[in-house]
């Protein structure tokens, strides 16, 4: 590692708190707030934060004379959020009524609440004063405690309130010489490493079908009604978190192998790339994984110094990664170059393709004759992973 370029994690933490009357009705006057500043934002076409604060502020002073002030701030921010995709989903003909801010949930910022971790003790301003709640920390917690807090909310479930932290961390990261790649795909994650390739299947296609499954049967059987909304959000529940272990465990495997490189992963903003998606599960929840996996991989990669970068996702699996030439099929999920020869299986192409782009562009440059860009067929090191058996 050459130079060392400072960087910010930024990284939720959720703490349960022990219920309390006070915040009860904060989360009633916050959205008594809240709505009032949506519907004046409404009627008098208002998107600005500033002109929407300043309009208003004097009125809700005089309604809430003990409330802190920077609740109304914070009021403001969620209602021109609000009435601005409001108002974008009109343009697009999507909009129906005015909107209604109808959720349990507080946005609080520094000036509202000091969290303190190791004694497990929220201070937060409300309309009596500033109140000691007592805050249930783990274990997991812990390691936030010498991070910066940023903006934070109070949100009232089911099962409790608790408290979103937004934490930030200035992390040192280092300038590496080569990189891996990592492609991801439906049922398996393959990572072109300098001296080889490694793959994880992760058999994900069977978890999605099989919740699939499980909630079309919950829809063929309960028509209606609240017992069906409930096991529905249950299994999806289960399904998110099934599935956020998985990634967590893949995240943490390819972070190991990245020691002293670099890792390199598509920019799958605005692609479809040629995953073929199976036709029953719906491309947004895939949008989502992959996302979800890759934000994983980077927070936990620059945790441990190691830099991230995103590469342009275009022909990594189309042209071949040692004389640009075109690929063609040969066989099942095997690719085949036309002008050299060179063959492989598409995923093992799409990772080292993704490798040499970052290395084209932050690396230091090696020749491509370096054997370890020039797989010879059959000879490829590919470690096999398999996390089959705890997915069973
Ligand atoms: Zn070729």
């Amino acid at each position: 590692m050459l130079n060392r370029r400072s960087e910010t994690v930024k990284m939720t933490g959720k703490f349960k708190i022990k219920e309390n009357v006070e915040i009860d009705r904060l989360f009633k006057i916050y959205r008594e707030i809240v709505n009032y500043l949506i519907n004046y934002a409404y009627e008098n076409n208002i998107t600005s934060f500033y002109k929407l604060k300043s309009k208003t502020y004097r009125n809700l002073r005089e309604k809430y004379p003990n409330l802190p002030s920077h609740y109304i701030y914070t009021a403001c921010q969620i209602a021109t959020s609000i009435y601005r995709s409001y108002r974008k989903k009109k343009r697009r003909g999507e909009a129906r009524n005015k909107p209604v801010f109808k959720k349990d949930s507080i946005m609080l910022d520094d000036h509202l609440f000091k969290l303190d971790i190791e004694k497990g003790v929220l201070k937060l301003s409300t309309p009596k004063g500033r109140i000691t709640l007592k805050v249930y920390v783990s274990n997991y917690h812990m390691k936030f405690k010498d991070w910066r807090t940023g903006q934070a909310w109070l949100v009232k479930k089911d099962n409790g309130i608790f408290l979103n932290v937004v934490f930030s961390r200035e992390v040192e990261i280092g300038e590496p010489k080569d990189f891996i790649g990592v492609d991801l795909n439906e049922n398996n994650v393959t990572i072109a490493l300098p001296n080889g390739f490694a793959r994880f299947e992760t058999r994900e296609r069977e978890i999605r079908t099989a919740y699939y499954v499980k909630r079309r049967k919950i829809q063929k059987k309960i028509r209606a009604g609240k017992k069906r909304k409930k096991l529905l959000e249950k299994y999806g529940k289960r399904e998110r978190n099934r599935l956020n272990d998985l990634y967590h465990k893949l995240a943490n495997k390819i972070v190991e192998l990245a020691d002293g490189y670099g890792i390199a992963l598509e920019n799958l903003k605005n692609i479809r790339k040629s995953i073929r998606y199976s036709k029953e599960i719906n491309g947004r929840l895939h949008r989502w994984s992959f996302r979800r996996l890759q934000s994983i991989i980077e927070y936990k990669a620059k945790l441990k110094g190691i830099k991230v970068v995103y590469v342009d996702p275009s022909y990594t699996s189309s042209l071949c990664p040692i004389c640009r030439g075109k690929l063609s099929p040969n066989g099942h999920r095997v690719l085949k170059c036309m002008r050299c020869g060179f063959e492989a299986d598409r995923d093992i192409i799409g990772s080292l393709n993704i490798r040499l782009k970052a290395l084209k562009m932050w690396g230091v440059s090696v020749p491509p004759e370096s054997p370890s860009m020039k797989p010879e067929r059959g000879r490829l090191a590919v470690i096999i992973n398999t996390y089959n058996k705890s997915y069973g």
